[in-house]
């Protein structure tokens, strides 16, 4: 379940980082097209024409290389590999800030979209460390081209315009905390809606949920799936002679047995009652029948202790297993072919793993006595 919920996340994640993607070539040519030539045919400060074509010039340079570098990076590196080119953006923006009077000049507003974008797609540390690099840098270049008139220069301008961009910066560091905790609730309540509560594995509306996609993948991959289906033998029984409560810890021990043994990237349900389901994929039927037999041995293996040291009782499991697309290409299918399995080894004497082919073809199994196994 655990695992699942990873797989997922990195999906998730991945979807995510597309997006950014994406989003990053909007917010840069948005700025670039609408933004940077608005303020730079519009300055009061005189600059030559020329100097400002050339800037203008240099900007879609330098935007193509970089949307170039994004377009042609994977989505899970764009990020980590992208974050200096905002603080490359920051300079850039100083600099058009200085040759258009420095102080006098409002462009200084782009650096309020890029330590918001920056740090609304990362973390606290990030947003503080572009905030401070912005503030020196806006502030370097903002004295120099005031250098030769610096006991006139009003500071107080400058200190303000440096406040506010603390101010966005903090105001985006609430907003990240804020969405931060919402995501974390969120991704808390999916968990327990697909969780069964006893065993702590997935449950049966997670099943149906997932069955479609498995198999999906199973197609797109050309990997088979299997499906594995425990029944607890007798457990009818063991709550009678026993109590619900000893009913419900051997289900948990058992999920917990079946955990054990099975992969990372194995999918284990709680299916019913006392039935489990495990979609093991790209494995071939006679590996999975020896993952199916080791956690029948496991459970069979298994003393517990009921109620005093003295009341010792063995428990067993049978299994069915099918497999997608081998038996059926409807996946819904392959649960009856797994279940009909399972039918077979109940049939046969239980305590046993049974793929859907060896249906009617296997000799019976000692039928178990179940008093002499539930008794002491
Ligand atoms: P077989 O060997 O053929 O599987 O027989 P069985 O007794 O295991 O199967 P049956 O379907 O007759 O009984 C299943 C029992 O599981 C009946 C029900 O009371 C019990 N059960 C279902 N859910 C739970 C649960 O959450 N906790 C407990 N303790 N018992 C449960
Ligand atoms: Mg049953
Ligand atoms: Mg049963």
């Amino acid at each position: 379940m655990i695992n699942d919920i990873i797989k997922e996340s990195i999906k998730e994640k991945k979807q995510k980082l597309a997006k950014f993607k994406r989003n990053m070539l909007y917010f840069r040519w948005t700025i670039l097209i609408f933004i940077i030539p608005a303020f730079l045919f519009n300055s009061e400060f005189t600059i030559s024409k020329n100097l400002v074509y050339l800037t203008l010039l240099l900007t879609i340079l330098y935007n193509v290389l970089i949307s170039l570098l994004i377009v042609f990076k994977k989505p899970e590196r764009v990020k980590k590999d992208i974050g200096i080119v905002f603080y490359i953006d920051v300079l850039l923006v100083c600099f058009i800030s200085y040759i258009l009077g420095g102080i006098e000049s409002d462009i200084f507003v782009v650096l309020f979209f890029i330590i918001a974008y920056y740090g609304m797609s990362r973390d606290i540390t990030s947003i503080v460390n572009i905030t401070v690099f912005t503030i020196s840098m806006y502030s370097i270049f903002t004295l120099v081209v005031e250098r030769d008139r610096l006991n006139e220069f009003n500071y107080w301008r400058l200190i303000s315009r440096n406040l506010f961009m603390l101010i966005t910066a903090y105001g985006i560091s609430l907003l990240i905390t804020e969405v931060k905790k919402y995501d974390e609730m969120h991704k808390r309540e999916f968990k327990l809606a697909r969780t069964d509560k006893l065993t702590g594995l997935a449950n049966r509306h997670y099943l149906d949920q997932k069955l479609e996609e498995e198999a999906l993948y199973a197609d797109y991959t050309g990997k088979p799936l299997n499906i594995l289906m425990f029944d607890i033998d007798n457990f009818k029984k063991f709550n009678d002679t026993y109590g619900h409560m000893w009913g419900d810890k051997l289900l948990s021990i058992f999920g917990e047995i079946v955990m054990q043994n099975i992969r990372k990237t194995d999918i284990p349900f709680r299916y019913g009652g006392e039935e489990f389901i495990v979609l093991i994929s790209d494995l071939d039927i006679s590996t999975v029948k020896g993952i199916g037999d080791r956690i029948r041995n496991q459970l069979e293996k298994q003393n517990f202790n009921i109620g005093d040291e003295n009341t010792k009782c063995k428990v067993t499991v049978s299994c069915g297993i099918a497999q997608y697309p081998t038996h059926s290409k409807d996946i819904k299918e392959v649960i009856d072919c797994a279940d009909k399995a399972l039918y077979y080894a109940k049939e046969i004497g239980k305590n046993i793993v049974v793929t859907y082919d060896e249906i009617g073809k296997l000799k019976e199994t000692v039928q178990i006595d179940i008093d002499t196994y539930l008794s002491n």
